[in-house]
């Protein structure tokens, strides 16, 4: 049985908790390891730890810091495929997923920080007839960075790459469900001569270890990336020491597709975004707009193309579709299936919970599902399922798909499929989103702001906005 502990101070240090958790393997829903719900001394411990280290990070140069990131990411990237059949493991996500998005991301976030920091202005001037000043950027101190299971890796590191090169020292904490990676992250640190401090992770419950964080006066910010729910109770619960916060939650995203699109370039990309890791990536489409003019064919082509998606042995190379990463999840995902009927939908596709044999026969699987005839205001329309369950409906006005896209309380992505660009960007204008992305899915420019509106996010990350969250501003003035 492993036992995953924390990383503080440079050393795996085992916790006094008295709380275990376990962590499954949900292809197999078995058991594989244990970690202990951190207490009070374990985040002093791990507070103490990165308040020694700030001193000496915090005043190296950017250029210095970035070495360490740098060797970071080639420590992660020498054992890609270690790192790729731990995260396939601990989610349930296709090994080629994981070996192809996760763990590259992983490396280039590191990487790409390491870069962009080198070209900030951590220092400007701002002068005129009266007053010289310039303004100095400079890091919060120890800052806390809390991640979800879905992209465990991916996620935790696009928060602690810029925390990191903006001189602060980090307290990051994985799910519970998915710790493995970001545990033997903490070799690569060593062996990327990280000094003691600089990052620690610690291990627990949400509503302990996670609150424990939230709730500490030593702690300058929090990046938080997971569900609305848990975004809405850390702004409440870290009012009270008015830390920054960057809050990156749910997502209920629309994919506009229009007749005179390219057709087979956006079916590929629709099964991709609907399905890519079980549905279970913050940004994939769950609300399937299409123009009345070409509903019935998309809705068989697309139903076809679904239906030969490999959903197997999330170990196996030729796994297309893996399973859902917990049994809590797994529950959640057959309530809303199940909602789809009482609410007077129709499943044109899936709604069952897959049966394999062997090794994975006692695992969560749900066969990627489609829904049609919901109204736009049903449960399953507007809440988050995060799961592999789209729904269809057809529009007919470029109006009528606005406000439907627009009616919900999310506001993280949408997709447009148009080969009329013109009317991509009038239609991308009038959507409530902080993403949009016409006739693609998933293309990213790290530079750019990441994040959503309403009920999505708080805040943005990526490039400027990230070092700028990570960092506070001084201006010292003087008299011409
Ligand atoms: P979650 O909110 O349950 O947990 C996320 C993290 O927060 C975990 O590490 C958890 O332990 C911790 N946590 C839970 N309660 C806490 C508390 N009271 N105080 C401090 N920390 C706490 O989310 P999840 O189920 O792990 O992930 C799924 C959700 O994440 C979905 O809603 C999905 O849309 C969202 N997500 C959003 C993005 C984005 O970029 N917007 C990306 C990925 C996932």
């Amino acid at each position: 049985m492993e036992l995953v502990q924390n990383f503080i101070g440079g050393q795996y240090i085992a916790s006094d908790s008295k709380n275990f958790i376990d962590i499954y393997e949900p292809a197999t829903g078995e058991i594989y390891g244990q970690l202990k719900d951190s207490n009070a001394n374990d985040i002093n411990l791990a507070v103490s730890s990165a308040k020694t280290a700030f001193p000496i990070w915090s005043n190296l140069t950017v250029k210095e810091r970035s070495v360490y990131l740098n060797n970071i990411a080639d420590g992660i990237e020498t054992r890609l495929d270690e790192f790729a059949e731990f995260e396939s493991r601990d989610t349930g996500k296709p090994i080629a997923l994981a070996r192809s998005l996760d763990i590259p991301r992983s490396v280039i976030n590191f990487k790409f920080f390491a870069e962009y920091a080198n070209n900030f202005e951590f220092k400007f001037y701002l002068n005129s007839k009266t007053s010289q000043n310039y303004i100095n950027r400079f890091p919060l101190g120890v800052v806390a960075c809390i991640s979800p299971w879905n992209l465990p890796l991916y996620l935790f590191t696009w928060k602690i790459a810029p925390a990191l090169i903006s001189g602060n020292t980090v307290i990051a904490k994985p799910s519970e469900f998915t710790p493995y990676t970001a545990f033997i992250l903490g070799d690569v640190c060593k062996e990327a001569g990280l000094p003691p401090g600089v990052l620690n992770i610690v291990n627990g419950k949400g509503s302990t270890c996670g609150d424990l964080l939230v709730k500490h006066k030593e702690i300058k910010a929090i990046s938080f990336t997971g569900g609305t729910s848990t975004g809405k109770v850390i702004f409440e619960n870290s009012s009270n020491s008015l830390k920054k916060l960057s809050l990156e939650m749910g997502g209920k995203n629309p994919a506009i597709i229009f007749d005179d699109c390219d057709y087979e370039l956006m079916l590929d990309n629709i099964v991709r975004s609907s399905f890519s890791n079980q549905g279970q990536i913050c940004l994939c489409s769950s609300r399937l707009l299409i123009e009345n003019t070409i509903y019935e064919k998309f809705k068989n082509d697309f139903s076809l193309k679904v239906s030969e998606l490999l959903i197997g042995d999330p170990s196996k190379d030729e796994t297309q579709f893996g399973s859902i990463a917990s049994e809590s999840h797994f529950q959640k995902v057959v309530s809303y299936i199940e909602l789809v009927k009482k609410e007077g939908g129709k499943i044109i596709l899936g709604g069952q919970k897959v049966e394999l044999e062997g090794r994975c026969s006692n695992g969560w699987f749900i066969e990627p599902t489609i829904v049609e005839g919901l109204d736009p205001l049903s449960k399953v329309n507007q809440e988050e399922i995060f799961g592999p369950v789209v729904t269809l409906q057809s529009f007919k006005t470029e109006a009528d798909v606005i406000e439907v896209a627009n009616n919900t309380d999310y506001g993280l992505s949408a997709t447009i499929w148009t080969d009329d660009i013109e009317k991509g960007e009038r239609v991308a204008k009038q959507v409530d989103a902080g993403v949009i992305w016409i006739n693609c899915w998933l293309l990213r420019d790290l530079r750019t702001p990441f994040g959503g509106v309403k009920n999505s996010g708080l805040g943005r990350e990526g490039g400027d906005d990230a070092i700028k969250f990570f960092t506070e501003q001084k201006n010292v003035c003087m008299p011409v």
